[in-house]
């Protein structure tokens, strides 16, 4: 953050340890910094350039490429009007993680001075149970630009659209539903500030409604309900607020701190009352961003536009998109050609919080990417290389996800303190008591349930998971087509159950470290020996015939006389004639010396054996 900003120059590559070798920092410390960050590490893991410089900023670093300029000190302090750093040194600020900010937390890019920081329009995503009016509320409150005789042109979908109130806009993310939202959050992005959640006042609180508020709490996001169709016969608002309060949702009416607004698409009743909602929410956790740095954010979605190649809608989050910006987006780099706005206007800059189409991309890149403007071309360049040279080396920074063991093993290392659990059960009634009997596992690590459900573990559940970096228990169901497709590309562990004790137990062990891996020795190999050669300096050397299986030279080794062991020992030196050999095959001739043994006799039995993982 702001004060004092070192710059330390690293390469590419490197450990976690050498990390914090070069930064002074100790290796806890530089975990806890990644765990903050939404990944997860251990001390010999290698990270990437750039995840290295997204943990060194909020360490007070700035780093920079080896064999880069270095950023000038002024720009390592990201004042205003530092703009890009050289040296690809920009990419070092990236969104912090929604988990690492906490709900009510005021959130925005790590690294920023926050003297350059300005308040910046709250971006909304509508969720909720399909058919409660999430696409009519999110037309309506289009509409009343309209009224507001804001819009010129004709509204063009662009993923996203902005409105203003007064001096203050607001920017809906025009994809509804929480699917596009956790997709992202998977992806590490946090596009979104402000979660409002629609509920039809004739129907009432949903399996997807409740899906959407678990999504939306586990992310951290602030939510508002919208409860909409008010102008029906049939709507009951007050049931739903009662409702709402069953979910943990207190309503601000009732004392508590969630708005529940009335609301009809139809009628266009209340959705004044939902915009000074959403803006009120946004006063109590502002987004704020630094307006005069190079533009980073997320990509909304992206497609193939016939005429014009790969458009992209961009979401800035940070500093000012401006045409013939130098865009890097994952792998891909290019000048942003042309921009227009949800309006259909072309558009040359574009501030944070702002939606735009951009052209000028040669591949469409994921929904959820990350973007950001480097200086020139060869920064650029150099990023995309780095990020390539990472990938290849089968590094880069591990995804979040992980399982169950390695969450336990990395709560040692980086006293992380929730285990996060995503729980889906055949049935209504063993949901409580298995909400129960695993939060009630909680000790120095705690047990959070961040979704409670019926039914198949859904893509949905995958996804929420891998946001969160949880663990999918399904008790009764399993995981259908796509889920499980989504779990092993995301890596996320699913384990199923179908006896409450043996789950219970199961977490139990892996909140005690019992789930450490266990291994077992066993036998690849035997020798025998035939004569006994004597090398100075190196004791007695066994000349043996490998009488069955591989023996190999990272074995251990146990020394059998007349069927009794004598000795164990490590292999120290393993040749054919002259020359080290790692492993030889049954049926030939080699010279073995052991470590701590060396007392040999003819027609001793040379046991090999490996330790393997069994558990
Ligand atoms: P979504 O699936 O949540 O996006 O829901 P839609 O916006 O597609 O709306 C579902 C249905 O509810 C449509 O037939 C809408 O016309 C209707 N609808 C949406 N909002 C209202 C409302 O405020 N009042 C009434 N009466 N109907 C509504």
């Amino acid at each position: 953050m702001a004060g004092q900003n070192k710059i330390v120059e690293i390469p590419a590559q490197l450990t976690v340890r050498e990390l914090g070798e070069t930064l002074g920092i100790s290796p806890v410390n530089l975990l806890k910094a990644l765990i903050a960050n939404g990944i997860m590490a251990t001390i010999t893991q290698r990270i990437d350039y750039e995840t290295a410089a997204i943990v060194a900023e909020d360490l007070g670093f700035t780093l920079y490429l080896e064999g880069q300029t270095p950023p000038p000190a002024a720009a390592a302090a990201a004042s205003p009007g530092s703009g890009a750093a050289p040296g690809g040194a920009d990419a070092a600020t990236t969104v912090t993680d929604e988990d690492a900010a906490g709900p009510g937390q005021p959130w925005y890019l790590a690294g920023e001075d926050e003297a350059g920081l300005q308040p910046r329009p709250p971006v909304v995503t509508i969720m909720g149970h399909v058919d409660h009016g999430k696409t009519s509320i999110l037309d309506a409150i289009r509409h009343t630009r309209v009224a507001a005789g804001e819009s010129g042109g004709i509204t063009q979908h662009i993923g996203a659209y902005s409105v203003t109130r007064g001096d203050r806009r607001i920017t809906f993310i025009d994809t509804p539903g929480h699917e596009a939202f956790t997709a992202m959050r998977a992806r590490g992005a946090r596009a979104t500030d402000i979660a409002v959640i629609v509920v039809a006042a004739d129907d009432g609180l949903m399996p997807q409604t409740r899906e959407a508020i678990d999504h939306a709490k586990a992310a951290g996001v602030p939510i508002i309900v919208a409860i909409n169709k008010m102008d029906l016969p049939g709507a009951k608002a007050d049931r739903i607020l009662d409702q709402i309060s069953g979910v943990g949702l207190m309503p601000e009416e009732w004392g508590g701190d969630t708005f529940c607004i009335r609301v009809s698409a139809h009628s266009g009743q209340g959705l004044d009352e939902l915009l000074e909602a959403i803006l009120l929410v946004a006063e109590v956790s502002p987004p704020m961003a630094n307006p005069d740095r190079g533009a980073l954010g997320v990509v909304l979605e992206a497609e193939i536009d016939q005429r014009r190649g790969v458009r992209a809608t961009l979401l800035v989050q940070s500093g000012t998109l401006r045409k013939g910006d130098m865009l890097v987006v994952d792998r891909q780099y290019s000048r942003v050609r042309a921009m227009w706005n949800d309006l259909g206007k072309p558009v040359a800059t574009v501030p944070p919080g702002d939606p735009v189409a951009v052209i000028g991309l040669s591949e469409v890149p994921a929904a959820g990417s990350r973007f950001e403007v480097v200086a020139s071309e060869k920064a650029a360049r150099s990023l995309v290389e780095a990020r390539a040279s990472a990938k290849a080396e089968g590094s880069g920074a591990a995804a979040r996800p992980v399982t169950l063991e390695e969450l336990f093993a990395r709560a040692q290392q980086a006293e992380v303190k929730t285990l996060n659990l995503v729980v889906k059960t055949d049935v209504h009634g063993s949901l409580e008591p298995i909400v129960t009997a695993l939060e009630r596992l909680s000790g120095v690590i705690k047990v959070k349930v961040l979704l409670a459900d019926t039914g198949e573990i859904s893509e949905s559940d995958v996804n929420l998971a891998a946001a969160s970096g949880a663990v999918v228990i399904g008790f009764r169901v399993s995981p259908d087509v796509r889920a499980a497709r989504a779990a092993a590309g995301q890596r996320v562990e699913i384990r199923e159950y179908d006896v409450i004790y043996k789950m219970v137990e199961d977490i139990q062990d892996a909140l005690t470290g019992m789930m450490e891996p266990v291994y077992e020795s066993k036998v690849i190999g035997r020798a025998e020996v035939r004569a006994i050669f004597s090398i100075p300096r190196a004791g007695n050397i066994a000349g043996s015939a490998v009488q069955s299986g591989t023996i190999r030279r990272n074995a251990t080794v146990r020394v059998l006389r007349a069927g009794q062991a004598i000795a164990e020992s490590n292999v120290s030196s393993l040749k054919r004639f002259t020359e080290d050999v790692r492993e030889v095959r049954e049926g030939f001739e080699c010279g073995i010396g052991l470590a701590s043994f060396d007392d040999f006799k003819e027609g001793d039995i040379l046991e090999f054996a490996v330790k393997e993982r069994v558990k």
